[in-house]
């Protein structure tokens, strides 16, 4: 893993972004925000799940005229998200919020993005400022808008970015005139591979802080690979300080897989159980994959990062298992479980979920009350391939 590219602090709320802080995880609520119950019950549940901050769009007087209630009830800083209207964003300075989504391309006059500065810097608060790879061309002057899609068509990857980082450039001039540094910069692309090298582009070039995102991404299902593989790439090069994956879904959704994310790159400690399982081939004997899910659900109760094995057969199990804190090593009709690598029991295949799920919350416990240390013991095996012995032990050594 690279270093974290150094970039100027801003902060959000009490939350710190950029200059080495630690990579906060944000997202956008689906309400409106003018229903204030409903909002406030999508960023309850957001702070739950591990969102750092939450941004709400206030299209509409009525939107900024919510923001007072949200923000006294919010457990998070809030994030106001401005397009077309300068007075929202002003509005919305005014009901307290702790951040200010803006793109000056779409403020016509520029005395307004000065206004909107001034009221930033009274209050103390950053400006996120944007370009979508989407709204990046020209719209009002056909000419110039008939040049960059001409310059564009030459190397459609290299020139977007460039267009990207070039309006990103014009954009920071009024901020620079007003001597107003407190800016997060996003660069957004619908692909990959463009968000991979704007974002790379802009690490070279400034050295604000960036929030990271790949833009209308759709459902988990079809927008996860994209998210993750273009985010993970930045993060695993030391690029990125704060991070929205979007989905078209249940928020919530976006925050698992930043969480995950993050925890997958060390980036972030984890706080919850973490699960791993084989991935089933001919010599499975159980039905595991309802096994996995059905762990998965019931370790959603445990606060305490316990790793956890659901491996579906001792041949290669062990080995695949190591470092796991619990393991259960799934046969025909019986499951074989151990913590920290002694075995604890071998229960029948319709008590293994219970049985596992037992030993997780009691070494759980014993973690918190520092009898133990999480992955202090390591299951190693002992060669040749381990095969059951008679009384269905496997032979396994610990090494601490
Ligand atoms: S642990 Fe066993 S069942 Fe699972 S993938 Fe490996 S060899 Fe196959």
């Amino acid at each position: 893993m690279n270093l974290r590219n150094k970039t100027h602090r801003v902060h959000i709320g009490g939350i710190p972004v950029g200059g080495g802080a630690p990579i906060s995880i944000q997202s956008m609520t689906s309400t409106y925000t003018y229903d204030i119950d409903d909002t406030v019950a999508q960023i309850r549940r957001l702070a739950e799940a591990g969102c750092d901050m939450v941004r709400v769009a206030v299209p509409n007087k009525k939107d900024t005229e919510a923001l007072k209630s949200i923000l006294d009830q919010s457990p998070v800083p809030i994030i106001a998200d401005v397009h077309f209207h300068f007075e929202r964003a002003i509005e919305a300075i005014e009901a307290g919020v702790h951040k200010i989504r803006l793109n000056p391309g779409n403020i016509k006059d520029r005395s307004q993005v000065d206004r909107v500065i001034a009221a930033c810097r009274e209050r103390g608060i950053p400006i996120r400022v944007g370009v979508n790879e989407g709204s990046v061309v020209e719209r009002q002057d056909k000419g110039r808008r008939a040049a960059q899609k001409a310059d564009i068509a030459n190397d459609p990857r290299a020139r977007l970015v460039a267009l990207m980082i070039e309006t990103l450039e014009d954009y920071l001039r009024i901020f620079d005139e007003n001597d107003f540094h407190d800016v997060v910069l996003s660069l957004k692309s619908i692909d990959a591979t463009i968000v991979i090298d704007a974002y790379r582009a802009a690490a070279e070039r400034f050295d604000l802080p960036l929030h990271l995102g790949l833009t209308h991404a759709g459902p988990p299902e079809t927008g996860r690979i994209r998210s993750i593989a273009s985010l993970g790439t930045l993060l695993a090069c030391g690029i990125g300080d704060t991070m929205r994956i979007s989905y078209a879904s249940d928020p919530i959704d976006e925050v698992h897989d930043a969480k995950e994310l993050l925890c997958s790159l060390a980036l972030r400690p984890r706080v919850e159980p973490e699960l791993i399982a084989c991935p089933t081939c001919g010599r499975i004997e159980i039905d595991l994959i309802k096994l996995v899910a059905e762990v998965r659900q019931k370790l959603a109760s445990i606060k305490t990062p316990v790793k956890v094995a659901v491996m579906g057969c001792v041949v290669n199990g062990p080995g695949e298992a190591e470092g796991a804190d619990v393991a259960v090593f799934a046969g025909k009709g019986r499951g074989i479980i151990y913590v920290q690598g002694e075995q604890t029991r071998t229960v029948k295949e319709d008590e293994m979920l219970d049985a596992l799920y037992e030993e997780c919350v009691i070494f759980a416990e014993r973690v918190e009350r520092g009898e133990v240390e999480l992955t202090s013991a390591k299951v190693n095996i002992v060669p040749p391939a381990p095969l059951p012995r008679e009384d269905g032990s496997i032979p396994l050594t610990v090494v601490r």
